[in-house]
């Protein structure tokens, strides 16, 4: 795969490897060497940190473990790096297709190769980070003066910490927001694959393809198409269970039959890719004490009703550097609340009547114009935006939504 260069793993710069002796003391330590960890240590920099910064991660090298993709209505320091921007995408359900164009907010692709290596290229130019990889981190304690974070390999004291290390199934965080009931999973395995014949329509990504089996639970197809051979092909659920990859490779297959006239002699695969992000409207913990933050989606920077993680990090990490530097970031403020309640009773919708969604999405996706529809799903839409977009909803069944939520909302706070 020359043109997009998709699976490449990226080295560590040599400068942000350990060198010299070990600081007494680190200024920060960034627990997590992700979208979020490194994000913030970029930020950070930016602001003029001459501190010591430690990073910790366990994995052991950087892989293109995943593509991201926004839409570009802000710049970040990433966007310049996008492999491919869409100004038309499209919905399908029920029998019919929405086609949206906007030529003011195209929808960016970034892979994780080009994300890592543009990030650890700008960190590397400053000469105070150390990023440590292979070192597992079991805990850290807060003392009087400081931090101390001990892992699988030793241990480190600093003056602030950033918990960045994600949301693993089987995290502490994620087991009460499924206690609580709050939660779903948006769980997908993604191909990474190249046709021999012309395939794909280079101009147009499917974000929702509902027009495939919802017999195991709610599931579309998202394809990327980087031009007309290759593609980033994914099966997505919507649901508590999921499938496991066996199926989710066999849904592919025959998607690409359906779809795109493709068998198994017609396309190579490249690569997979798999997620399993949890949508919930569970409050995550910002802070776990007076000296550690918490930031990625383990601070709850995962959209409850869409998935999408990576602008909120960014305007998230960007905030909260600025508030550690003296200026005037508010990292509290970077989510505006309204959309709290809309988030809620969309997740309850999926949760609760997941076979009226394709039809409900095909509905809101054709009767919003573009660029407000793409206003509400990055939170910078307007009250009018928002006016028109629920105005597309039916009635009846989000009143009822609504009125449950309010409800379960009483409770809980009895
Ligand atoms: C395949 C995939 C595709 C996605 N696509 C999109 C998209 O298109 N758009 C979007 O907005 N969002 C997307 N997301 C969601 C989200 O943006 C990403 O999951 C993002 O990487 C989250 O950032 P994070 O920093 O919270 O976690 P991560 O980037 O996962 O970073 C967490 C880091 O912590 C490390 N770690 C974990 N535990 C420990 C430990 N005990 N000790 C040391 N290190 C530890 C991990 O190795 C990892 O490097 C996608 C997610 C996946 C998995």
């Amino acid at each position: 795969m020359a043109r997009t260069r998709r699976g490449r793993s990226v080295p560590l710069p040599g400068q942000l490897e350990p060198r010299g002796p070990e600081p007494e003391r680190y200024g920060y330590v960034i627990l997590g060497a992700g979208c979020a960890g490194l994000s913030l240590c970029h930020y950070l920099l930016e602001r003029g940190v001459d501190a010591p910064i430690l990073i910790l991660d366990r994995k052991q090298a950087f892989a293109d473990d995943r593509t991201w993709c926004f839409w570009d209505v802000e710049e970040t320091p990433f966007s310049d790096r996008a492999i491919r921007r869409w100004n038309s995408w499209s919905v399908r359900a029920e029998g019919r297709e929405v086609v949206h164009t906007s030529r003011r907010y195209p929808y960016l692709c970034l892979t994780g190769a080009d994300f890592y290596e543009s990030v650890l290229g700008k960190i590397s130019t400053h000469g105070n980070v150390t990023i440590r990889l292979g070192e597992d981190v079991r805990f850290s304690k807060e003392l009087d003066d400081g931090v101390l974070v001990v892992t699988s390999a030793g241990s480190y004291l600093a003056g602030l910490v950033f918990d960045g290390r994600g949301l693993p199934p089987d995290s502490a965080a994620l087991e009460e927001a499924r206690r609580k009931g709050t939660w779903i999973s948006q769980q997908f395995l993604g191909l990474r694959l190249r046709s021999r014949r012309p395939a794909f329509d280079p101009d147009t990504c499917t974000l929702m393809d509902f027009s495939v089996d919802q017999g195991r639970g709610l599931r579309f197809a998202y394809v990327l198409p980087f031009d007309e051979h290759e593609a980033l092909v994914e099966n997505v659920y919507l649901s508590k269970t999921g499938a496991p990859p066996e199926a989710h490779r066999a849904e592919l297959s025959g998607y690409l039959q359906d779809r795109y006239g493709l068998f198994g002699g017609d396309y190579e695969v490249h690569g997979e890719e798999w997620g399993d992000i949890p949508m919930t409207a569970h409050r995550f913990r910002r802070r776990t004490g007076t000296r550690t933050h918490v930031i990625g989606t383990l601070g709850g920077e995962t959209r409850p009703s869409t998935g999408y993680t990576f602008l909120r990090v960014q305007r998230y990490c960007r905030e909260l550097a600025a508030s550690l530097t003296g200026a005037d970031g508010d990292p509290e403020g970077v989510h505006p609340w309204r959309y709290g309640p809309l988030d809620r009773v969309f997740l309850r919708l999926l949760r609760e009547r997941p076979e009226r969604c394709p039809g409900i999405y095909a509905r809101m996706f054709a009767g919003t114009p573009p660029d407000p529809l793409v206003r509400f799903l990055t939170e910078v839409s307007s009250p009018l935006d928002d006016a028109g977009l629920i105005g597309t909803l039916p009635k009846l069944p989000f009143l009822r939504l609504a009125a449950g939520e309010a409800l379960d909302r009483v409770r809980e706070s009895l």
